[in-house]
């Protein structure tokens, strides 16, 4: 009976090939095993095409024999892989360890080119095509929920666009997919604990030392492992969610910065704003509320709005900083150079400083056109009297560059990377960048 049972949850009755269920956890090992041995392995998901069509015309049972056959077909053509399954339905996927992407193009044709001669029914030979989504671990992820997600949005750009297979393309990834995943856990995610925040420090090139951080969100999805913000914070504008988002951040940084300053380390926290937020009327109440609750002075906070949103939402933006600045909170523009704020508009901000793009900051001691539009960068946020930040400083060149150029502020994978709190902590009392006391003695913790 036990024996049985486990049979019907490992082993499809119909096709004998592994179930979903035993195929998911076989690709986990499967992964553990590739991660140990330092190769790859492949992950085929194969659809019919036209299925349900042929299945409704000849009937059920028929069905069933079709499905028998391409089981036979597609297992006789993938002797290289180690695992195979029919997911439901008429999906079925298989594993190649120790694959490349060329070499996994040609398994996808072959399979495709198993499926060629026609299938009969009742007599009558009836074509049935496939298509193939492919996904490589650990180039395109290295989950293996991830990985199935990816084979699975490869799939659907394959019959989107009759390409027969595809590879996972980061490009072609439609969002839409990984959003339906995304979304329904940001809330539960707040709730769950789920985000982090990591600090990366702001140095002051004068001094070479540390004069604030900067706060940037995480999430530790429990399968997934820890999603940039790039992937889940443009989900969260679109659907309204970063309302919550924000001010968890906001709750989260402050709550740092508390800390921190009783420890000695009393440093201002740069919070990145979506100009969404400033749709919400209630934010700068709500942070004053904040600062009051963690007895902070309002310096203490600093929010970066990236520059090619902001335009678009001006009004909503500039009325919001006026308030917020007014209150005594610095606010900056976070990734300049990629929008379009005139001259004119920036001086009318309230605004304490630029962030110059990270793309220029990398590109500027290799390509003069970058180094130009750093250098007048600067220049132009000096004549308006504010501060200047360089982002992705990332060698001793850039620094020296920018130092040269009378840049103020230089924050970079150089100085360090993003970090949790407290491995921040033990950068700040152990690095030369850390922080300086007055009296001239490096500030440890406590
Ligand atoms: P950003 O605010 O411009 O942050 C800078 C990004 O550059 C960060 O990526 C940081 O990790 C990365 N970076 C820092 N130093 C270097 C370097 O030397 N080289 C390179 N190549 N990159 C460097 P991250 O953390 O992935 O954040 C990406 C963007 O996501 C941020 O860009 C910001 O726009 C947004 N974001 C992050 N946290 C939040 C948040 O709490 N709320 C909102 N609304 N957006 C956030
Ligand atoms: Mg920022
Ligand atoms: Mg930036």
């Amino acid at each position: 009976m036990v024996e049985r049972l486990r049979n019907r949850t490992e082993c499809d009755p119909l096709t004998k090939l592994s179930t979903r269920r035993f195929f998911q956890g076989r690709l986990r090992q499967e992964i553990d095993e590739a991660r140990r041995k330092k190769r790859s392995l492949g992950l085929c998901v194969l659809g019919l095409d036209r299925f349900r069509e042929i299945n409704h015309t000849f009937g059920p049972h028929y069905g069933d024999a079709l499905l028998r056959d391409v089981a036979r077909r597609f297992t006789r053509v993938t002797d290289g892989s180690n695992a195979r399954a029919r997911l439901g339905g008429d999906e079925f996927a298989a594993l190649f360890p120790d694959v490349t992407k060329a070499g996994i193009k040609v398994i996808c044709a072959d399979i495709l080119t198993a499926l060629d001669p026609p299938f009969m029914a009742q007599g009558v030979p009836v074509d049935l095509s496939g298509s193939i989504g492919a996904a490589i671990f650990p180039d395109h992820a290295e989950k293996s929920l991830l990985l199935f997600q990816r084979a699975a949005i490869a799939l659907d750009q394959a019959k989107q666009f009759g390409r027969g297979y595809a590879l996972y393309e980061p490009e072609d990834d439609p969002y839409s997919q990984v959003k339906l995943v995304y979304l329904g856990g940001i809330r539960n995610a707040i709730e769950l604990n789920q985000f982090v925040l990591h600090f990366q420090p702001k140095i002051d090139i004068r001094t070479k030392r540390t004069r604030g951080f900067e706060a940037l969100i995480r999430w530790n999805h429990p399968q997934i492992g820890l999603v940039p913000p790039s992937e889940f914070v443009p989900i969260a504008e679109r659907t309204g969610l970063i309302h919550a988002l924000s001010r968890w951040v906001l709750r989260e940084a402050l709550s740092q910065c508390r800390t921190w300053r009783r420890n000695g380390i009393d440093m201002p926290i740069a919070v990145n704003i979506s100009p969404r937020n400033f749709h919400d009327r209630q934010l700068p109440d709500y942070i004053a509320g904040l600062l009051r609750q963690h007895r902070l002075p309002p310096d203490r906070l600093e929010l970066e709005i990236t520059e090619t949103v902001m335009m678009a939402d001006a009004m909503h933006v500039s009325e919001a900083l006026n308030r917020l600045s007014k209150m005594g909170i610095r606010a900056y523009i976070d990734d300049f150079g990629t929008g379009y704020s005139s001259l004119g508009h920036l001086k009318k901000l309230p605004v304490a400083g630029i962030k110059i793009h990270k793309a220029f900051v990398g590109q500027m001691t290799l390509d003069e056109n970058d180094a130009v539009i750093v250098r007048s960068t600067i220049d132009l946020g000096h004549n308006l009297g504010i501060e200047v930040v360089a982002e992705g400083v990332e060698s001793p060149e850039i620094w020296d560059r920018l130092s040269l150029l009378g840049c103020d502020t230089a924050q970079g994978y150089y100085m360090s990377r993003p970090k949790p709190a407290l491995e921040l902590e033990r950068w700040i009392a152990e690095s030369p960048w850390g922080i300086q006391k007055r009296n001239g003695t490096r500030t440890t913790r406590r």
